[in-house]
C-alpha cells in the first residue's frame, strides 16, 4: 500500500454498550489518532471556564440538556483546530443527524470530511445484557462488566478501586437510553450510508474480534 500523510477521520458510532469506548482507546494507538470524546471536551471546557463551557454551563446548573448548537459549537471548535492532513476518532459524536450535517458541512467547507463512519452493530438483548451488568470505577472511571453468572465485580482490575453502577446502567434506565438511541442516533446510519462511508462491523464477540473487525473494514488489518 503506497504511504500515505493523511491520518483517518473517523466517527466510531453505535449504541450504548457497543464497546465504543474500549474500541477507541485501541483505535487511537493502533492508527495513531487523537481521540476526541465530546464527554472529555465538555469537561475541559467547564473546569476552564471558556465562553462555550459558560454557554453549556448554563444549562446543565438548570438540570437541562445542552442544545445541539452548544456542543455542536464545541466539538467542531477542537475539530477545525486540527490540520487536514491530521486524522481524530471522533467518539459520542454525532448523536443526532443535526449533528451529522453540522459535522459535515464544517469539515467540507473548511477542512477535510470523514473517511468512514464505524458502527458497531449489537443487538439489543446482548445491550441489554452487557448494560445492566456494567459497574464503573470511581477512581480510573473504567467500566467493568458482571461475571458470567451475573455476578458484581469487586475492585476496579486496573487500579483496585471502588466500583459503582452508574445511574444510567440500571434496567429503568438502560431501556429508556436505547429508546432515545433509536430515535435520535440511529438514522446516521441512512445519512453515512449515502455517503458511502459507513462499514457496519459485527459487534458481538470478544473485544480482539472486534477490533480487528474493525481494522480490516477500515482496510488497516495486520499483515
Ligand atoms: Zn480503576
Amino acid at each position: 500500500m503506497a504511504e500515505s500523510n493523511l491520518s483517518l477521520r473517523l466517527v466510531l458510532f453505535g449504541p450504548p454498550g457497543a464497546g465504543k469506548g474500549t474500541q477507541g482507546q485501541l483505535l487511537k494507538d493502533q492508527l495513531s489518532i487523537p481521540q476526541i470524546t465530546s464527554g472529555d471536551l465538555f469537561r475541559f471546557h467547564l473546569r476552564n471556564e471558556t465562553e462555550l463551557g459558560k454557554r453549556a454551563g448554563e444549562f446543565m446548573r438548570q438540570g437541562l440538556l445542552v442544545p445541539d448548537e452548544v456542543t455542536i459549537d464545541i466539538v467542531m471548535d477542537k475539530v477545525l483546530e486540527l490540520a487536514p492532513e491530521e486524522g481524530f476518532l471522533l467518539d459520542g459524536f454525532p448523536r443526532t443527524l443535526n449533528q451529522a450535517e453540522a459535522l459535515d458541512a464544517a469539515l467540507s467547507e473548511r477542512s477535510r470530511g470523514l473517511d468512514s463512519v464505524v458502527f458497531i452493530n449489537v443487538p439489543d438483548d446482548e445491550l441489554i445484557r452487557r448494560l445492566s451488568g456494567r459497574y464503573t470505577c470511581r477512581e480510573c472511571q473504567a467500566p467493568h462488566g458482571a461475571s458470567e453468572e451475573g455476578e458484581a465485580p469487586k475492585k476496579c482490575s486496573s487500579c483496585g478501586g471502588e466500583l459503582y453502577q452508574r445511574e444510567d446502567d440500571r434496567a429503568e434506565a438502560i431501556a429508556k437510553r436505547l429508546e432515545v438511541y433509536k430515535e435520535e442516533t440511529l438514522p446516521l446510519l441512512g445519512f453515512y450510508e449515502q455517503r458511502r462511508i459507513l462499514a457496519d462491523v459485527p459487534g458481538l464477540g470478544s473485544v480482539e474480534e472486534v477490533n480487528g473487525r474493525v481494522l480490516e473494514a477500515l482496510g488497516a488489518g495486520r499483515g
